[in-house]
């Protein structure tokens, strides 16, 4: 294997320790952690296990994470005003949606019920507006935890031709990002002609599909970044990329697990500290 690792524990761990001072300072100053609410519907486990996660690493910087769990039979209308009652709520600092919801809740008017002050999980559509025009708000966690663990290994972003391959709530926003930064952004998703052509040209890729070694190693331009987002629980946490060949060519890769996961989770709980501090002041 050739390329360095995208190492996502070692620098989510730096990243929650900073956030353990930040929340460490919030409950002096306020009497109380920042608290992040977490909406499941239904019992699937994989959520089940997200969350569990969340709360663990959570618990660890300071952050209390509320659980409101509902049925999978809950109605829209149901989830919303649970959704409503912890956006005006004064003491939950961040609202956390669990996707997907059971299929037939409308997922859209779920996510614009969550106050953007307390938006850490980027899912509203004014949180995608700012995010679209460059203003402040907050990020998706998983493409804001992307970004951070490209620049925590200083990747040049600026000049360079970066594929996103997936236009799903990971890959679309995430190439928006990368745009913002400088990057010339492409993105394929399950219509594009020939993924493996675009794929050699990049010098930056990010698969965020969830289809296990779909990016063969072999397309990767030699000295690439290469980015995987992709996770499939019932495939035994396999990545979207091939990756031990993928490892021989690319500069810098993230393992899975252990690369795009860990950030997600620390930059969730990053931006939970954060909007509590900006609710607050
Ligand atoms: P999604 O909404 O299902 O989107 C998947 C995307 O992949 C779609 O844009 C789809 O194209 C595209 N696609 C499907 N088959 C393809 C093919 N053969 N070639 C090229 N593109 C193809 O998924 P998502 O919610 O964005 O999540 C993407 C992945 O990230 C999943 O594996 C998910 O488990 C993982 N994930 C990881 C984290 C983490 O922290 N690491 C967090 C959340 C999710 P169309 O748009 O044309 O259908």
């Amino acid at each position: 294997m050739n390329a360095r690792i995208l190492d996502g524990r070692a620098v989510a761990a730096a990243t929650l320790e900073r956030v353990r001072d930040e929340v460490t300072r919030f409950a002096a100053a306020h009497g109380r952690p920042p608290v992040l609410a977490t909406v499941l519907a239904g019992d699937d486990p994989a959520p089940q296990t997200h969350v569990r996660t969340r709360t663990g690493r959570g618990a660890a910087v300071g952050v209390t994470t509320r659980r409101v769990d509902l049925p999978a039979s809950v109605s829209t209308v149901d989830v919303v005003a649970r959704v409503r009652e912890l956006s005006a709520d004064p003491d939950v600092d961040g609202i956390l949606v669990q996707h997907p919801l059971p299929a037939h809740v409308d997922e859209r008017t779920v996510f614009e019920a969550i106050d953007p002050a307390k938006d850490v999980d980027g899912a509203t559509h004014a949180s995608f507006g700012a995010m679209a025009s460059g203003t402040p708000g907050f990020t998706p966690a998983t493409a804001g935890g992307i970004m951070a663990l490209l620049d925590a290994y200083e990747v040049r972003l600026a000049y360079r031709q970066a594929v996103v391959i997936g236009r799903g709530p990971i890959g679309r926003p995430t190439g928006m990002l990368l745009l913002a930064r400088d990057a010339t952004v492409t993105y394929c998703h399950s219509r594009t002609i020939d993924l493996a052509a675009h794929v050699a040209e990049a010098d930056v890729v990010v698969a965020a599909v969830g289809r296990p070694g779909l990016v063969r190693g072999k397309w990767v331009k030699q000295g690439a970044v290469v980015v995987d987002a992709g996770h499939l629980d019932d495939a035994g946490n396999a990545g979207d990329v091939e990756y031990a060949v993928a490892a021989e060519r690319a500069s810098l890769i993230t393992p899975v697990p252990g690369g795009v996961g860990p950030m997600t989770v620390a930059t969730l709980l990053a931006q939970t500290a954060r909007a509590a501090r900006e609710r607050t002041s």
